[in-house]
């Protein structure tokens, strides 16, 4: 069952989803070689408490921590642990909120000092196909035009998507429906309707698609150990363009000039 939000719900999920950018940046300002990736954790947790919000993801199916944080070939869903990041990794960082009753949620991948050409190309088209899939998020389109957007992109870019992770619906739950495959064909799956709130969150390989789950029940890694970037926003489909409720401005103004 999908449910369509009233215009006071979407702000609500706008609020609790601007709050998750502010928190990734909290979480941006910590970013360098040397900090592990439980500091950054810890860090999250702090910042929304402070606010009067609730992490999300905390006790999410018995999840462990405030974010998934998720370092090169990983995927999506690594738990924060004494990894110390280290120049050239890419870090990527998903957190969700819950404030008002409402679920905010969106990721971002960041570069760790200096990293190669070919990993900032990953990390490059993989925000672009983001965009590119929100630009589709429109009244009366299926949620195929989403995934066929995102696919066409990185593959036309000679990069892989992953199936096996999907973006969903949010609302006064964290995952809820539809799916939204970052893969499909146009005019395919679900109609998307004005009110409806989807988290659209590509994960994108360098190398082959196939990923593996770890024993850890969470973490997700590349079968070929190549390196994957995510980046997640949390959208409205709108009448004539979708509204994107979650934002990476405050994100971007921490890396100012190293903007990938
Ligand atoms: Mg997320
Ligand atoms: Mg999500």
């Amino acid at each position: 069952m999908i449910f369509l939000k009233t215009n006071e719900e979407i702000e609500l999920i706008r609020e609790s989803s601007r709050l998750v950018g502010k928190t990734l940046a909290e979480v941006a300002k910590l970013i360098q070689p040397g900090v592990n990736t439980l500091t950054l954790d810890k860090r999250a947790e702090e910042f929304i408490r402070d606010n009067n919000a609730i992490p999300g993801f905390l006790g999410y199916s018995g999840f462990p921590n405030t974010l998934c944080i998720s370092v090169n070939s990983q995927v999506v869903h690594g738990i924060p642990s004494n990894y110390e990041l280290k120049e050239g990794d890419i870090v990527s960082v998903d957190c969700g909120v819950l404030k008002n009753g409402f679920f905010g949620d969106s990721a971002y991948t960041f570069a760790v000092g200096e990293i190669s050409e070919e990993h900032k190309k990953l990390l490059r088209v993989t925000k672009e196909s983001l965009y590119l899939g929100i630009k589709q998020a429109v009244d009366g389109k299926r949620v195929g035009d989403i995934g066929f957007a995102v696919q066409q992109h990185c593959e036309s870019n000679n990069l892989s998507v992953v199936r096996e992770l999907v973006g969903h619906g949010v609302g006064r739950n964290l995952h809820e429906s539809p799916e939204v495959p970052n893969y499909g064909k146009r005019g395919q799956g679900p109609k998307l309707r004005k009110g409806m709130v989807i988290a659209i969150e590509p994960m994108v390989n360098l190398g082959t698609r196939q990923i593996i789950f770890e024993r850890d029940g969470w973490t997700t890694h590349t079968k070929d150990h190549k390196y994957s970037a995510h980046f997640e926003h949390t959208i409205a489909v709108g009448a004539t363009e979708a509204d994107i409720l979650s934002t990476f401005e405050y994100v971007e103004e921490v890396l100012g000039e190293n903007v990938i």
